[in-house]
């Protein structure tokens, strides 16, 4: 038998069918792309956290509950002793885990465009996605249309970023509240970027049984660690633990993430001057002619070029060294859209300075 007839006799078509995520090969460019934090540690920070390092014991497996770990998270999160906390090496193996608990014939609702994870895990596991389009005017959700999908559908669960990627904004807390009330299964409120947003649904836990709420490490700057969390009720919680890998967090992932956690205000300092410069490249963006600008509640600025315009303005910034994320062949609401990600002040300026060269250029 050949590898191919191998492959389609044994692989769900779905998979077949698919192309993998691809990353952007970012070598010696100004690394916009990827919604990173651009800041090192101060280095006698990096000196101890080497120092902690001398007594992580490779040779042993990792705590499988982590629960060290988990209780250095409550404490930074402010996270009450009722609510539940599930571990992912990143929230990707949170949203495969919880779509992995569904069977089948169930469907799953976010909102589109939102992260590409929801769709593709979903599709890989032959659920139903629906993905209803945000408002064309301000990426607002379009409740109605999401109240009938949950009538007609009664999707098993819901993913909202809050604030979303790639648009940036927050959705009306209102907006959420409602479909809350009205979903039969569960409702993932995807907090990755917090840090930079002031606004959270932690506090609605006790309010709702079928709300979870989703973050991440990653976006506060620990990316390379890999560290999601999911947090809820303590039922729902347990069952999704079952088929967590029991190692799913290495030693050095949880060691780290202790030790950073407990560093707090290096990455509270780093974050709010993120946020500041996100009010700079906003207004930076905003004075180039024939771009809209969105407002962003996240660490990256979502803009739409004029028409034909975002291939080549995309090109033209790669060119000059600048990597940054062309959204426009996603299509629907993103068409002409690019997305940037907010870096040093020195990187930000290349940036500006290279995007007013490619508007020159290309008109
Ligand atoms: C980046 C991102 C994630 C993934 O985070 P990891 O923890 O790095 O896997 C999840 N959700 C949203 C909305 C994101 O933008």
């Amino acid at each position: 038998m050949s590898t191919t007839s191998l492959i389609s006799s044994l692989f769900r078509a779905e998979i077949q069918s698919m192309s993998a995520y691809k990353v952007a090969d970012a070598h010696g460019f100004i690394k916009l792309d990827a919604m990173e934090n651009p800041y090192h540690w101060p280095p006698e920070l990096t000196e101890q956290w080497l120092t902690s390092l001398r007594h992580c014991e490779l040779n042993r497996y990792p705590d499988p509950e982590a629960q060290r770990l988990i209780e250095t998270l409550r404490c930074h999160d402010e996270i009450p002793k009722s609510v539940a906390i599930l571990l992912g090496n990143g929230s990707d193996e949170l949203i495969q885990l919880l779509l992995m608990a569904l069977t089948p014939t169930q469907a799953v609702l976010a909102p589109a465009p939102s992260f590409v994870m929801y769709k593709q895990i979903s599709q890989s596991l032959q659920l139903t996605y629906f993905a209803p389009s945000l408002c064309a005017e301000d990426f607002s959700l379009d409740v109605a249309h999401i109240l009938q999908l949950i009538k007609q559908h009664q999707p098993a669960l819901i993913f909202i970023a809050y604030p979303n990627n790639p648009t940036g904004n927050l959705f009306k807390a209102e907006d959420i509240h409602t479909i809350l009330n009205a979903s039969t299964g569960l409702v993932v409120i995807d907090e990755a970027y917090a840090p930079f947003a002031n606004a959270s649904f932690l506090p609605e836990l006790p309010r709702y049984k079928n709300l979870l709420i989703m973050r991440t490490l990653s976006k506060l700057g620990l990316a390379g660690l890999r560290l999601g969390y999911l947090m809820g009720a303590v039922e729902i919680i347990s069952q999704l633990n079952k088929i967590r890998l029991p190692y799913n967090i290495n030693v050095l992932t949880q060691m780290t993430a202790e030790f950073a956690l407990s560093h707090k205000q290096v990455f509270t300092e780093q974050t709010q001057l993120i946020c500041q410069h996100r009010h700079w490249v906003f207004e930076q963006l905003q004075a180039l002619p024939a771009l809209t600008v969105f407002p962003s509640a996240a660490n990256f600025i979502l803009f739409k070029t004029p028409a034909q315009h975002a291939d080549r303005i995309h090109a033209h910034l790669k060119k000059q060294g600048v990597l940054i994320k062309n959204m426009h062949s996603q299509g629907g609401l993103m068409q002409e859209c690019l997305r940037v990600t907010i870096g040093t002040q020195e990187e930000n300026k290349a940036f500006i300075n290279a995007l007013t060269n490619a508007l020159i250029t290309i008109n």
